[in-house]
C-alpha cells in the first residue's frame, strides 16, 4: 500500500515507518522537523518536510504519491508543555489535524490510523481501563487529541467511504531491536530513557515523583508497551479497515509496573545502581493506568511479543549506550 506517515521522523513514527517498508509497503514521510530527526528516517521513505497546517502542500503530496491509507503520529505530546502552551497544542495538535483531514478529502484519501492516548480519559474510576469509559482529559494534550477522535467520528459519520482507527497508546517504550533507530527528546523527561541516562552517568540522579500514592509500593503505576509491538498493531489496524469503520482500541500490554518496579528492573538490565530520590508528586499524574487490551486483541488478533518490562528496558539500553548525545549530536 503507498503509505503517508506524519510525524515519521519523530520517536513513534520513525518505527513505524521501518516497519511498513520492511513489510513492502511505500512510504512518504511528513514532517516539519520541530522535533523530529532526519537520520531516524528510513532511506528507502520520501521525506518531505512539511507543515501539517500547509493544506495545499499536503494535498499536492497526497495526490502525487496517489496515498491511500494515512498513519498520522504527528503532535507535540509533553502534558506539562499543554498546560504552559495550550494554543500550541490545539493549533499543532487539532488545527494540524484538521488541516490534514481537509487535505485528505480533497485528494480522496479516506483511511486513516491515528495516534491517540489514553489521556483522553483523564483520572478513570476504575481499573483497567476499558474503551467504553468516559472521557474526560484533564490537560490541553489530552483535550487536543480527544478533538481529533471526535473530528474522525463526525467525518467517518458523513462519509460512508471513510475509515478509520484510533488507537489510545498507553505509555509507549523501548527502542528498534536491531538498533537502527531509537529515542531522542529534548528535554528528556519520560521515566525510561532518565533513568538510562542516570546509568550513563548522564545524570546524578533519579527523583520518584511521590512514594504517597495509594498503589502497594505508593509509587505510580503505568502500562508500558514496546514500540515494535505497537507499530504492529497500526499495521493490523491499517490492514482491517473498511469502508464506515469508526473503530477505538486501547493500546497497552495490559499490565501495570510501579516506578519502583521500573528502577529495579534498570538497575537490573544496566547493571548500575544509579542513585535514586524521592521528590515530590508531578502536577497531573494519576496514580495508576494501565490498559484492559482485550478489544485489539479481539477484533485485529493482536498480541504483544514483549510482555517482560525487562527486554523493553534492554532493547532501549542497546540504544542509548550506541548513541548516548542521540541523532544529530554525534
Ligand atoms: N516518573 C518519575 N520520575 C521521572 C520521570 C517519570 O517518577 O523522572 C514517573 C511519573 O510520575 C509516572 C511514570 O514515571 O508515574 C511514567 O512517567 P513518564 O513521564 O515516563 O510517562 P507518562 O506516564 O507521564 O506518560
Amino acid at each position: 500500500m503507498n503509505v503517508l506517515v506524519t510525524g515519521g521522523a519523530g520517536y513513534i513514527g520513525s518505527h513505524a515507518v521501518k516497519a511498513l517498508i520492511e513489510a513492502g509497503h511505500r512510504v512518504t514521510v511528513v514532517d516539519n522537523l520541530d522535533r523530529g530527526h532526519k537520520r531516524a528516517v528510513h532511506e528507502k521513505a520520501t521525506l518531505e518536510p512539511v507543515d501539517l497546517r500547509q493544506t495545499g502542500e499536503l494535498t499536492t503530496v497526497l495526490q502525487r504519491d496517489a496515498i491511500e491509507c494515512v498513519m498520522h503520529f504527528a503532535a507535540l505530546a509533553y502534558v506539562g508543555e499543554s498546560v504552559d502552551h495550550p494554543l500550541r497544542y490545539y493549533d499543532n495538535n487539532a488545527t494540524g489535524s484538521l488541516s490534514l483531514l481537509r487535505a485528505m478529502h480533497a485528494a480522496g484519501v479516506r483511511r486513516m490510523v491515528f495516534s491517540s492516548t489514553c489521556a483522553t480519559y483523564g483520572i478513570p474510576e476504575q481499573m483497567p481501563i476499558v474503551e467504553t469509559m468516559p472521557q474526560q482529559p484533564i490537560n490541553p494534550y489530552g483535550w487536543s487529541k480527544l478533538f481529533v477522535e471526535r473530528m474522525l467520528a463526525d467525518v467517518a459519520a458523513a462519509d460512508p467511504g471513510f475509515g478509520f482507527t484510533a488507537l489510545r497508546y498507553f505509555n509507549v517504550a523501548g527502542c528498534a531491536a536491531d538498533g537502527t533507530i531509537g529515542e531522542d527528546h529534548d528535554p528528556e523527561t519520560h521515566l525510561i530513557p532518565v533513568m538510562l541516562e542516570a546509568a550513563l552517568g548522564k545524570r546524578d540522579v533519579i527523583t520518584i515523583f511521590g512514594e504517597d500514592y495509594p498503589t502497594p509500593d505508593g509509587t505510580c503505576i503505568r502500562d508500558y508497551i514496546h514500540v515494535e509491538d505497537l507499530v504492529e498493531a497500526h499495521i493490523l489496524a491499517m490492514n482491517a479497515l473498511h469502508d464506515g469503520d469508526a473503530r477505538f482500541y486501547n493500546l497497552g500490554i495490559g499490565r501495570g509496573y510501579s516506578v519502583r518496579e521500573m528502577i529495579e528492573a534498570a538497575k537490573a538490565v544496566t547493571g548500575v545502581d544509579f542513585k535514586v530520590e524521592i521528590g515530590p508528586r508531578r502536577p497531573g499524574d494519576p496514580p495508576e493506568l494501565y490498559a484492559n487490551a482485550d478489544r485489539i486483541r479481539q477484533d485485529l488478533g493482536f498480541t504483544p511479543r514483549y510482555t517482560d518490562i525487562r527486554h523493553i528496558i534492554e532493547t532501549a539500553w542497546n540504544w542509548f549506550k550506541a548513541h548516548p548525545k542521540g541523532y544529530e549530536k554525534e
